[in-house]
């Protein structure tokens, strides 16, 4: 756990989770267009399908998720595995669609 648990974040981990609660915000608002007009559409002005836009959102979420854990310890990699496999056990449990096989 960080040394300064308990007290306000400040300085590098505080600007990257603002940053973190931004592109998963921007990665809700691609999940949205994708469901609305669909993963193929191409947005006006845009030359990336909203599924390559999603896509890129994701990956701009898990760069700052790795900086959180090897620049900060603000987030351990250890509990995000448990996450991981916490979720698993739920969509298996949960899930209303299965894949197409
Ligand atoms: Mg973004």
């Amino acid at each position: 756990m960080p040394e300064n648990y308990g007290q306000p974040t400040e300085g590098y981990a505080r600007e990257l989770l603002t940053i973190l609660a931004e592109e998963c915000c921007e990665v809700a608002v691609r999940v949205s267009k994708a469901l609305r007009f669909g993963l193929k559409e191409v947005q006006p002005g845009q030359e990336l399908t909203n599924a390559q836009r999603l896509a890129r959102e994701v990956g701009e979420v898990q760069e700052v998720v790795r900086r959180l854990i090897i620049y900060t310890g603000t987030l351990s990699e250890d509990e995000i595995n448990e996450g991981m496999i916490h979720k698993a056990d739920k969509l298996a449990k949960f899930m209303q669609t299965k894949l197409a096989s």
